[in-house]
Parts: structure tokens; sequence; C-alpha cells
């Protein structure tokens, strides 16, 4: 064995024996490494075993503009020689400056004030703490509570995970929910025999009645991703969030559309909500793709609006005390400029909207498979919702352990699914070509077909 082998073998055991990661499946903690990945270029991530992989999630929907991309290195190495770091509580920097002037460019409307976090979950709570600061100030104390949907993701803060819908994120952790409430799934696999306006009509009518069982007075926000991207990509009926958007405007609730995924070209847009969804919200949350994934960074765009009513001689002598030591961090803003800079002068926008259609077709090519229940896509996000029993609308154990047999599959074949239960996802970096979006389904095709058969052979067991 040679040194870097050796060396690999080394990095796994510090792994097994001093990590603990996300979703930790916590009876096997220490037996096992996750795979340690080395390096990656372009759509492709290689571990420590030499194992190349499509990246088919784009790390965590971040990895926009691929891997080794020499600008935004030179530019992340650029800034923390010319100023690491300086404390937004009292100063600030250049790069935040001309990333929040350049973001406000890309938001709708008048959401032209930008406030930087250190990820999504941050860039949700802030926005939330936002929305009480602003009834507050405002005088309306009891104007609290947060409207959220069933299947939404927002955060893994103690308010961002009380706001996500996904029961299986709460288990065995203390959920704050006195002020928030849910409603529906905007699922269509939900929609009981609905056509889509009708489903629409069925929302909107479930929204203002919560709306008037609970007061809107005591409302303070609708928060909604403008697909609801962890929860399976699920993409509302068209109209959704403009009805919703109308009863918050009436209602004087804020509107907070959570873009942590959907922005930054994922929908082949800087933002979504607008231009794929129809609505101008308040205020728009934004992470992962503003850095493609190489440094941490989120941030929101405020509306001036909203601000209007809470600053000058409106602000009663308060401070927006919510805030991080790194704050519009010089380094991180540095690498979302540069990133930026790469997406416009390969106009990948363009390059989104002409590759999602190939998607969406490579995604269609598989409904007729064994297993597999649904597929939908938008942009360059897309999910195969795979079912041992096609009939059913509710997924169980058994559909999750086929999910986790097709990915490792899948990921003998160079591919890593993001296992989210039974729903295969791809998210790929937006750089994809159209033979790599060929060959991405093609793997997992052959990852379908393979679990079809080894369940039709029995060798997949319901314990
Ligand atoms: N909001 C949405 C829609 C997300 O999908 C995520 C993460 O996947 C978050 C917020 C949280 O972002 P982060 O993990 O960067 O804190």
């Amino acid at each position: 064995m040679h040194g870097a082998q050796l060396d690999a073998i080394e990095r796994e055991a510090d792994a097994r024996r001093h990590l603990l990661s996300p979703a930790e499946e916590m009876a096997k903690l220490g037996e096992e490494s996750r795979p340690l990945l080395a390096y990656g270029e372009g759509i492709y991530v290689v571990d420590t075993r030499g194992r190349r992989l499509i990246d088919g999630p784009a790390g965590m929907w971040c990895t926009q503009v691929g891997y080794a991309r020499q600008e935004i290195a030179d530019a992340i190495a650029a800034q923390a020689m010319k100023l690491s770091y300086n404390s937004p509580w009292y100063t600030t920097n250049s790069p935040a400056a001309e990333l929040a002037a350049r973001i406000a460019e890309m938001t709708p409307g008048d959401l032209n004030r930008i406030f930087f976090t250190t990820g999504g979950s941050t860039a949700v709570d802030s926005a939330l703490r936002f929305t009480e600061f602003y009834n507050n100030v405002l005088g309306r104390p009891d104007k609290k509570r947060i409207i959220v949907r069933k299947d939404g993701y927002h955060g893994s803060t103690n308010l961002t995970a009380a706001c996500s819908g996904r029961a299986g994120n709460w288990p065995n952790f203390d959920i704050e929910q006195d002020r928030i409430v849910f409603i529906s799934s905007p699922n269509m696999r939900l929609a009981d025999g609905k056509s889509e306006t009708e489903f629409l009509d069925h929302l909107v009518a479930e929204f203002q009645q919560t709306l008037e069982e609970l007061g809107a007075d005591t409302v303070a926000a609708f928060l909604a991703e403008p697909l609801l991207a962890s929860g399976g990509v699920i993409i509302p009926p068209k109209g959704y969030h403009a009805r919703i958007k109308a009863l918050c405007e009436q209602h004087d609730i804020v509107y907070i559309s959570d873009e942590v995924v959907t922005a930054f070209g994922r929908c082949g847009e800087w933002f979504a909500s607008e231009k794929m969804f129809g609505v101008v919200p308040d205020i728009i949350t934004f992470a992962k793709g503003v850095t493609s994934g190489y440094v941490p960074l989120g941030g929101l765009a405020i509306s001036e609006k909203l601000l209007a009513r809470v600053s000058g001689e409106n602000a009663k002598g308060s401070y927006f005390t919510n805030g991080y030591t790194y704050t519009g961090h010089p380094v991180s803003c540095a690498a979302a400029l540069a990133n930026i800079a790469i997406m416009e002068k390969s106009n990948l926008l363009d390059h989104v909207r002409a590759m999602s259609e190939h998607f969406a077709a490579g995604l269609r090519s598989l409904a007729d498979l064994p297993l597999v229940a649904d597929v939908r896509s938008n942009g360059l996000v897309g999910c195969v919702e795979c079912l041992a029993d096609k009939t059913h609308v509710v997924a169980d154990d058994f559909d999750r352990k086929i999910g986790a047999r097709i990915d490792a599959i899948c990921f003998d074949l160079g591919l890593i699914v993001r296992p989210i239960g039974h729903m295969c996802v791809l998210s790929p970096p937006l750089i994809i070509t159209r033979e790599e979006i060929d060959r991405m389904i093609s793997i997992l095709r052959q990852g379908i077909l393979q679990a079809a058969d080894e369940l039709a052979r029995g060798d997949i067991s319901q314990i």
C-alpha cells in the first residue's frame, strides 16, 4: 500500500472515531466512515478510494459552477491576504458592499437592502427575527405567528427547524411550535383527484380559513420555498404563490420566499420567485449557490417598503441587533463576486434554460419504469419518486429502504443520488452538459431497474 492510501485509511479512521455528522444514524455511530471525498473537478467528485462520481445533488444543491474553479480560489486567496476579516458590528468592507449592490440588481421589486448571514438557516432565522422586530417596532406585539407548509425545509436552528414541516427531522428534539402553524403541502399527488385549478382553490381556501381561525392580526409571516426542495421538488399549482401573496398583502403579513435552493441559477434565473413563480415577495432568503459552496455565505433581501416603516423617523430609537461575527465576511463575499462573474461570463442562466428541457425529458423517460411513481422538475432540479407499490401516495419505511438501495447501486455505477428517503433528487452542477445529463439519467435508470429486479427476486426484504 502506498502513502496516499495509508493516509486515506487513517483519515477514515479519524472520521469514524471523531466526527459527528448531520443526520448521523446514532445506532451505528463509529461503525463506518462516510465516503471521504478527496477532490472535485467540474461536475465530478473523487473519493479517497479513487471512485469518480457525478455529483448528482451538486453537494447540497450548491456547487453551481462546479469544482476547482481557479477564479474563485484566486479571489478567496487575494481577499484573505488583503483583508481577511472585519467586524460587521462597527465596520464594513468593499466586497460586502459590492455584493449587496449586485444582488439588489438581481432581486425583484424593491428588495434592495441585503443582510448577510453565514448560511441558509441563519438567513431564514434572520428573516423571521426581522419580522419580529418589525412588528414590535410597529407596536403590534401580538402579530407573531408564522404560517409554513408541511414538507417544507427551512434549516437547522431552533426556529428554522421548528418551521420545517418534514416530521422526520423532529424526533428527540424539543421543537418550539407555539407560534408556528402548518398548512398543507401544495403537492399535486395529494390533490385527491382534484384538477390543478380545483386544488389551487382548495389550498387558497385553507390559507384563508387559517387566517380567520387564528385572527390575521396574530399572523406575522408566511414562509415558503418557491418549490419545496428537500420535500421532494414539490412544485405548487400554477398561480399558488401570487394568490397567497395577495392575501398576505390584504392582511399586512410579511411574505418570505426561501430561495436558499432556487436562487443563483438553479431554476434558470438569479431569483426564481417572480420570474418562475409569479410573486414579488417582501423578503427573499438565499445561500448555497451564491458562492457555489466554495465558502459559507447566506443572506436576505428586504423590501424598501418594509424597511421604510421601521427606519428613519419611524425607527423609535430601535437597533436591529440581530447579526453574526461573520456577517458580510469579506472572503465569502469576494468568493460570491467571483462566482457571479463566472456565471455571467459563461451565460450560465441561458445554459440552464437550454438544458432544463433535456433534463426534464430525461427524467420523463424514467416514468414508465417499475417503482417510479412520479417524476417532476424545474430548471436543473428534479425528483424521481420511487414506491414499491405505485398506487400508494405516501411512502413507508420499505420504500425508503428501496430508495437507499437505488442510491447504493448508483454510487457503485458512478453517480451520487441524494437519498431523500424514497425520492431520488437530482440537482447537478449547473455547468452540466447534455451528454453528462444523459449519463446521469442512464445510471439512475440502471439503478432503478436493478433495485426492481432485486425486489422481484425477494432480495430486498421488508425488515
Ligand atoms: N432553506 C432551504 C430551502 C434549504 O433547502 C436549506 C438547506 O438545505 C436551508 C434553508 C438551510 O440552509 P443551511 O443548511 O445552509 O443552513
